[in-house]
This record gives C-alpha cells, sequence and structure tokens, in this order.
C-alpha cells in the first residue's frame, strides 16, 4: 500500500472547506489509481481507520473536512481520458472546457465549476443555474468506476443492481440533493451520496452538442409582484437558466457592472437557439408586459459579453464571503428549493428576517440562497435559529432542506426532520451493509446512532 503523508503542516491545507468547519486528520494518502484507492480502502476496514475523500474541498457543508482519522484525496486521479471518460479528480472547469473546444457541452454547471472536481460533482449530485433546462449531474452520468469501502472495483451502471438493501422514500417533488437517492440501480444510489458509498475514480458522461448560439437577458424589476408575473412566463419559454438577485446583491455587484439601476430586483436569463437572428422581440414583449425596465435591460449575444455577465453572478458569493471575513464570523446559507406555488411565500418570509442577509440563486427551480451575515457571535447563534424556522417552513411547504449543497455534517439534523425515522433506519441498515466498519465519510448525512 502507497505510504500515507503524516506532516501537520501538509495535512492541515487540507482540512478547510467552503463552510470553514474545523477538523482534523491524522494520515493523508494520494493514490493515483483505482487500485491503490482500493487497497487504501481495504486497509482502513481492517484497521476500522475512518477515512475521508477530499476533492477540491468547495464543500459548504463541511463534508471532506472529517474529525480525525485518514484522508483520501482524488487530486492525482487526474486524466481526461476522451471526450466522455474522465478521472474523478479532474477539475470540472477543465473537463468542459475541454468538450467545448470540441463543440460539445457537459450541461451540469455549479457556480463553482471552475473550482470543484468531476467526482465531486457526481457524488454530491451538483447542480446550478443551467440545472433549470438540464437537471442536475445525475442525468449526464452513463456510468462509473466505483471503488466500494470495502476495496471492492465495480463498473457501475444503470443496470447494476445495489448490492446493498435501499429503503423506498418519497423525495420532495422539488429539485433536491438531500438524503440518498431512492434508486435500486447503483449508479443512482451512489450519485448523490456525498462520499459515503463509494470512491468515484472515472466517470463516463454523456454530452450534448454545444448549442449554436446563446442570448443573455439581465433585466430588472421595479416590484416583486412583476418579477413573479415575469418568471411565470419566462418559465415556460425554456430558457436554459432564470437567475436571481435581490436589491442587495445588487447593491453588492454595483461597482462591478455599470449602470444598474434602482430596482426592486433583477433576473439573468440564457435562451439558447439555433438561428443567428436571437429571439429578441418575443422576450422584449414578455419583459414589456411585466413592466421590467427595459431601458436598463442588457442584451448579450456574444459569448464573451455573456462571460462578464456570469462573472458577476460569480462575484456575489466572492463578495458575501468578505463581508464576512470583514464582520470576523460565518455566513449561515440557505440551499432550499419550495414547489413553485410556494415560492412567495418563501421570498416573504426571506424578507422578513430580521439580520442583514443577501438572497440570490436558482429561481427558475424556485430554489434560493438567502445568506445571512452576522455581525457578531451573538447574531451568529441567532442566524443558525433563523436559519432553523426557515428550514422548518420550506418543509412544511413541501420542500428539500438541500437542493443542491448537500447534507455533509452541517445539516444533519435537518435531514433527520425531512425524513421520516423509518427510512433513516433503513440508511443505517444499507450503509452498514456497504461498510461494514462505518469507515467512508463517518458523519456525514446522518450518525451510526
Ligand atoms: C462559491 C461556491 C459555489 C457553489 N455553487 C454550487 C452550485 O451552483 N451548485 C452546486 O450543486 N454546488 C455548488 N457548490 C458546492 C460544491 O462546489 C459542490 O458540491 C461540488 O460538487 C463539490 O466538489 P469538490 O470537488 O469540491 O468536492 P469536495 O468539497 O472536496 O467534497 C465534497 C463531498 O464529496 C466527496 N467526494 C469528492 N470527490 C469524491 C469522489 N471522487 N468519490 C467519492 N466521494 C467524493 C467528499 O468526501 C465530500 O463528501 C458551490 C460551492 C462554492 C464554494
Amino acid at each position: 500500500m502507497i505510504t500515507p503523508i503524516t506532516d501537520p503542516a501538509i495535512l492541515e491545507g487540507y482540512l478547510v472547506d467552503a463552510s470553514n468547519r474545523p477538523g482534523r486528520a491524522e494520515l493523508l494518502f494520494r493514490p493515483r489509481s483505482a487500485e491503490e484507492v482500493a487497497e487504501i480502502l481495504a486497509w482502513c476496514q481492517k484497521e476500522a481507520m475512518p477515512v475521508t475523500v477530499t476533492a477540491r474541498r468547495t464543500s459548504t457543508t463541511g463534508a471532506p473536512v472529517p474529525d480525525g482519522g485518514a484522508l483520501l484525496s482524488t487530486e492525482l486521479l487526474a486524466t481526461i481520458h476522451s471526450l466522455t471518460e474522465v478521472d474523478g479528480g479532474v477539475l470540472l472547469g477543465e473537463y468542459q472546457s475541454y468538450t467545448e473546444a470540441r463543440g460539445q457541452l457537459f450541461p451540469p454547471d455549479p457556480t463553482s465549476r471552475h473550482e470543484c472536481s468531476v467526482g465531486g460533482a457526481i457524488i454530491c449530485n451538483a447542480s446550478g443555474a443551467r440545472s433549470f433546462l438540464w437537471g442536475p449531474t445525475r442525468g449526464w452520468v452513463d456510468a462509473v468506476e466505483l471503488v466500494t469501502p470495502t476495496g471492492e472495483i465495480l463498473k457501475v451502471d444503470r443496470t447494476t443492481p445495489s448490492p446493498w438493501p435501499v429503503p423506498s422514500w418519497t423525495e420532495p417533488a422539488v429539485k433536491t440533493a438531500a438524503g440518498y437517492f431512492p434508486a435500486t440501480n447503483l449508479l443512482d444510489l451512489v450519485i448523490g451520496s456525498e462520499g459515503t458509498l463509494g470512491v468515484v475514480t472515472r466517470a463516463h458522461l454523456r454530452l450534448v452538442p454545444a448549442p449554436a448560439y446563446v442570448l443573455g437577458l439581465f433585466t430588472w424589476f421595479p416590484t416583486r409582484a412583476s418579477m413573479l408575473g415575469f418568471l411565470d412566463e419566462a418559465r415556460g419559454a425554456g430558457p436554459r437558466c432564470i437567475e436571481y438577485f435581490d436589491r442587495r446583491s445588487l447593491d453588492l455587484v454595483r461597482d462591478r457592472m455599470p449602470g444598474v439601476p434602482e430596482a426592486d430586483s433583477a433576473l439573468f436569463l440564457e435562451i439558447t437557439h439555433e438561428d443567428e437572428e436571437p429571439p429578441l422581440e418575443a422576450w422584449f414583449d414578455r419583459l414589456a408586459h411585466h413592466g421590467a425596465l427595459l431601458d436598463a435591460t442588457l442584451v448579450t449575444t456574444h459569448d464573451a459579453d455573456r462571460a462578464r455577465l456570469h462573472a458577476v453572478r460569480h462575484a456575489l458569493p466572492a463578495a458575501v464571503n468578505e463581508i464576512i471575513a470583514r464582520n470576523g464570523t460565518r455566513k449561515v446559507g440557505t440551499d432550499f428549493a419550495v414547489p413553485s406555488a410556494a415560492l412567495p411565500a418563501m421570498l416573504d418570509a426571506y424578507d422578513q428576517v430580521p439580520m442583514e442577509a443577501v438572497c440570490f440563486g436558482h429561481i427558475g427551480d424556485s430554489h434560493l440562497h438567502l445568506n445571512l451575515l452576522p455581525k457578531t457571535s451573538a447574531e451568529l447563534e441567532r442566524a443558525r435559529e433563523l436559519y432553523g424556522e426557515l428550514a422548518r417552513l420550506a418543509l412544511s411547504l413541501g420542500g428539500t432542506v438541500s437542493a443542491e449543497h448537500g447534507i455533509g455534517r452541517l445539516k444533519k439534523a435537518h435531514l433527520a426532520a425531512m425524513v421520516p425515522a423509518e427510512v433513516l433506519a433503513g440508511w443505517r441498515r444499507l450503509k452498514l451493509a456497504a461498510d461494514p466498519a462505518w469507515i467512508l465519510g463517518r458523519g456525514v448525512m446522518f450518525d451510526q446512532a
């Protein structure tokens, strides 16, 4: 077996993810092949040594940062073998640039795509803005090479039955990434399992031809009602993304984007089309009908302009993180999705939060990120209580406690509130069957007892 690294100075660099939840580890393995991964897992199983997969650590839930044991980094599993076959540790953005240079698109686009790995995106079933049209990562994975927690190397696709007992349950009818997917085939079970059922060392992915043209629209609304009216109509017209920015978000990006008007909110849409002539008239009619601020609306038909708008969207989480760093506290961010009929109620609840907050995100899927920005440790405590109240509201409206970021180590209580006790008990039996010493991703999603 490869020799683990034990130097605390090296290990320290692996013990932080985007949640900043502290952790610790004693060993670090950096395998170069599925065979090496298998050896490590078989050894950990024999020694009952907890082992946590760490990839690019963009998780917002503490999932890749353990409370002791070994780390298994996927950073050296990083080869793009062909257009559709790629190692788990490859940077997602690098893979997407590779396919796009060849006229093909891998649709999943988490905002973190230039920082996260392909394996991380699969195992967290990541989504992003374009999942409004194309769904989350799940639909774009045909097969994986999986190393099980006992060190078996399996080729897994949708014809592979789960060797472990899977309890049946019904997910909320919204975009969700909370808990094991209710599938009896091993591929769908593993996608979204947050590093608890095996290590994805290689993946076979599905692509679509890159669209000939993409129209980008950045548009502003004077009132909530006009925004919601337009949203309803826009959803039916098939854009590939509809992203939302509240007034405070607009204030945060004002210095990066000239000409941001005074408005209640903004939406950013991307519409794919095959003709050289973009379908502008129809979109402007819709905007005019719902009272959007037409004079300020930005239209882009070129990739470079669209990239600038994307940069603004991506600058938002960074701006939020800067505020938090200045405040010396931690961000408390929601990841709830609710049925579209419940979106106005959720927005009203977000408005009433008695703390500085910024709200933006994937409104096409009724999935918004409210970022609470506490200034003191007392406010941080209050922010966590507010988060709990909002989670209960999202559940009472038929939603999910995580639409894309997953449960990790931070949201286990909320998952337990979402899922019937017998389903949690069934997942524990499944996990024990897959991982008798409960070594892999221990402490993620739910605990042993
Ligand atoms: C600024 C920002 C924006 C984000 N935007 C989005 C977004 O739009 N949509 C979205 O869905 N998520 C988003 N995320 C969350 C995060 O980027 C994704 O969950 C991502 O898929 C994690 O990939 P990673 O390589 O960083 O994995 P890590 O953070 O290193 O690990 C995440 C989990 O996956 C496990 N894991 C990683 N690789 C493997 C593997 N090969 N085999 C088995 N287990 C593995 C780890 O053990 C851990 O449990 C965002 C995060 C940040 C910081």
